[in-house]
């Protein structure tokens, strides 16, 4: 893989750089839910210091058991049944430097790798991943750092950026597309917006930022419904999709096909069960 590590953006990108990564990359972006955890694993067995491969799972559950031998303990062995376990390689000198500071973030703070979304990068199909989120802004974290119960991140701590709120539609890591306010320089969430958005529901969020959106441009991508639709749900169609995951009818045929929207009811019907 060739691993890119920005660290402003907070984020590590994986581009895979040959036929078996591009089928990985693929699988992990085709059957693989968002908002999950790499949890990481340790090297490879037969990693070296040249050649050293990250192992992950994702959706497996995590086991430990003891190991005997003609009735002595020798041990505790500790992995992951079920899910997908893969592998990340370095392809180039760069990347290897990413890899070591993806490890030691992945052993000392986060645990692993919290995928964030999908990117086209050089024209192919690659996952953007994070490490934690600044609890005061919402953005993502990569480094050490990540490890930190009260996480700011340098934007926020160190006061660098003075900041320019404004409101404007963002799609954040934390909320999905969101109509909030931000700081024009370095788009982080003003506190008091982050604070908000957490206590706003996710159908309250989404239909804020397309009306926003809509007074932007009439003809702009529509996340939840379709242009001239009514945004809001009744009660009776909120408690079915809560209950029984029912995509009201007039939204069926567009969560048929657009997978985006399928995901987003998904998202609504868990945060309605969060919530109502
Ligand atoms: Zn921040
Ligand atoms: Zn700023």
């Amino acid at each position: 893989m060739r691993i890119i590590e920005d660290c402003k953006a907070g984020t590590f990108t994986l581009v895979p750089v040959n036929f078996g990564e591009r089928m990985l990359v693929r699988k992990l972006l085709d059957t693989v839910k968002r908002n999950l955890k790499y949890e990481y694993h340790g090297h490879a067995k037969n990693s070296t210091q040249e050649n050293k491969a990250l192992q992950f799972n994702v959706g497996g559950t995590p086991y430990r058991k003891a190991i005997f031998y003609n009735g002595k303990k020798l041990g505790i062995a500790d992995g992951y049944k079920g899910g997908t376990n893969f592998r990340v390689r370095a392809s180039d000198e760069k990347s290897r430097k990413a890899l070591g500071g993806m490890r030691d973030m992945c052993f000392f703070a986060s645990g692993g790798l919290l995928f964030l979304r999908e990117a086209q990068v050089d024209n192919t199909r690659s996952i953007v991943c994070t490490g934690a989120f600044c609890k005061s802004c919402g953005s993502p974290v990569i480094g050490l750092v990540a490890a930190r119960e009260n996480l700011i991140c340098g934007e926020c701590s160190d006061g660098k950026c003075e900041h320019e709120y404004k409101k404007t539609v963002l799609l954040t890591p934390a909320f999905g597309l969101i109509e909030t306010e931000a700081c024009t320089k370095c788009k982080r969430m003003s506190p008091a917006a982050f604070e908000r958005a957490k206590q706003t529901p996710k159908l309250q969020r989404l239909a804020e930022a397309q009306a926003h959106l809509r007074a932007l441009a009439a003809n702009v991508h529509c996340f939840l419904g379709r242009f001239g639709d009514d945004l809001n749900m009744s009660v009776d169609e909120a408690v079915a999709l809560r209950d029984s995951g029912a995509v009201p009818e007039r939204y069926k045929e567009l969560v048929a096909t657009v997978p985006e929207a399928k995901a987003i009811f998904d998202d609504i019907a868990k945060d309605f069960q969060e919530r109502i």
